[in-house]
């Protein structure tokens, strides 16, 4: 028996030309099958020589998937090694860890990636886990949480998968479960018929001590001023693109949500803690560091029409997340600054 297939199958082609090769060899297979099973197979019909045919089943092609639901609010769930973790929510927020995990299990590569960063951004998982807490102390509704729970030298949870696992197989589900999380945790906000916010939490380790907020626009991109950026569209190239169209607050809309008075920086420094953009630090200096924002800001924010925007908060260390005590202090102030936030510029507010 000669099994005929279509020409595009016997060649490589793209990636779309082989997901239609893989199905194309799948359903030539569950053919021929079907085939030697209305024969009554080959090798019993006695007397005519013919050789057997034998078609082995299709390999089992298990799909990667993110948390099956349905998931209940302030219960963690992990993916099945147990790598990384979401704990639904039910207020309009997602905080996320992806550099603060601590296991290495040595049956996992070590990422190899040309010029990919493996130093962690210390304690920002334990930070996410107080600002959670902090949130639900005080409001009764907790935001949703997504940890990664690897160190990064083994996986990066704010990278394209290629580095993320650094190209290893080992850890794809691992990286698809982690991202649908994330959109399970965004489309149950809108669920409840409400927008929110990402924020994707790091630590960073330059020179000066201030948060550094990245939202997708350069630092030569803040050093210009309000006037050329809402001529050049930067907000529409940001994180918070839909914010900057739609907040509640009618006055901020546009770089009012970037830098104004009731901008997430604005209401960081208030709180004691200075933050770049700000009113007070429009922008970084010249020559000085500043984080504007990866993966996770660009994929799970508002830049490419998404429901939620999204702000990548990079912490620095001393007083803000070295000690217990000084992580507690800056996650009440992180839980005033979205309080004010959240009611500002999406209407939400905790039940009275
Ligand atoms: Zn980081």
């Amino acid at each position: 028996m000669r099994i005929l297939l279509p020409s595009s199958v016997a060649a490589g082609g793209s990636a779309p030309q082989r997901r239609h090769t893989a199905r194309a060899l799948l359903a030539a297979a569950l053919l021929a099958a079907a085939l030697l099973a209305a024969q009554g197979c080959s090798g019993d019909s006695g007397g005519s020589g013919g050789a057997t045919i034998t078609v082995p089943p299709p390999p089992p092609t298990p799909v990667p998937t993110g948390p099956v639901g349905p998931l209940a609010a302030g219960q963690a769930y992990t993916d099945g090694p147990g790598y990384v973790e979401y704990t639904p929510g039910d207020a309009p927020v997602l905080i996320i860890a992806p550099h603060g995990g601590a296991l290495s299990p040595s049956g996992l590569a070590d990422r190899t990636c040309s010029g990919c960063v493996t130093v962690n951004d210390a304690n920002t998982q334990e930070l996410a886990r107080t600002i959670v807490e902090a949130f639900r102390a005080r409001t009764g509704a907790r935001p949703h949480l997504l940890v990664n729970r690897l160190h990064r030298r083994k996986f990066d949870a704010n990278r394209d998968r290629t580095e993320a696992t650094g190209g290893g197989a080992a850890l794809n589900a691992t990286w698809v479960w982690f991202h649908e999380a994330a959109d399970s945790a965004r489309a149950a906000i809108v669920r409840r018929g409400q927008r929110g916010l990402v924020i994707d939490l790091h630590g960073h380790g330059h020179a000066v001590p201030r948060l550094e907020l990245g939202y997708l626009l350069g630092d030569a991109d803040l050093r210009a001023s309000d006037a050329t950026l809402a001529g050049n569209g930067a907000m529409a190239r940001s994180s918070i693109a839909r914010l900057a169209g739609d907040s509640r607050s009618t006055p901020d809309r546009g770089l009012g949500v970037l830098r104004g008075p009731r901008s997430l920086g604005a209401l960081l420094a208030n709180g004691g803690y200075p933050a770049v953009p700000s009113p007070a630090d429009p922008a970084p200096l010249v020559g000085q560091e500043y984080f504007d924002g990866g993966y996770n800001t660009q994929r799970h924010g508002s830049v490419f029409g998404g429901p939620l925007d999204a702000i990548q908060i990079e912490c620095n260390f001393a007083g803000v997340r070295d000690s217990e005590s000084s992580r507690a202090a800056f996650a009440n102030a992180v839980v005033n600054a979205l309080l004010v936030y959240l009611d500002t510029h999406y209407g939400w507010r905790p039940a009275a």
